[in-house]
């Protein structure tokens, strides 16, 4: 039986989006298939996530103005220094709260936090 060319390309790209553990963009998974199939296009990997994601199977989010997708993180953290504007990432294991008050079942959430960073907390300190 002949698989057409569509169907192992979508093999091909579920299988690497399941061997991805951390968060990842559509430009990291078109790297990742491409060296597998170089017929693979970049609007096919676009399609795909697009796909995916409304079926419920990854999560997606933003991540300085570009969508990551997670096939298994619902939470997804910023922290945002409003010093220095330095951005990192923090892990959160739940907001209990947040469900609670919302009475509504959440699929995945993003989080950001402004405050000042460690490094600018201490400057501020040593400058007076
Ligand atoms: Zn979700
Ligand atoms: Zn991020
Ligand atoms: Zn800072």
């Amino acid at each position: 039986m002949a698989i057409s060319r569509e169907t192992r390309q979508k093999d091909i790209l579920c299988a690497q989006v399941s061997l991805m553990h951390t968060f990842f963009s559509a430009q990291e998974l078109f790297d990742k298939v491409f060296l597998l199939d170089s017929g693979v296009g970049k609007a096919t990997v676009y399609r795909f996530l697009q796909r995916t994601r409304d079926a419920g199977s990854i999560h997606s989010f933003e991540c300085g103005g570009v969508t990551v997708y997670s096939l298994t993180a619902r939470m997804h953290c910023h922290f945002v220094c409003e010093t220095c504007g330095d951005q990192e990432h923090f892990l959160l294991s739940d907001l209990p709260f947040l469900t609670r008050e919302m009475q509504k079942r959440a699929c995945h959430i993003q989080v950001s936090v402004d405050g000042v960073c460690k490094k600018c907390a201490s400057n501020r300190i040593t400058s007076v």
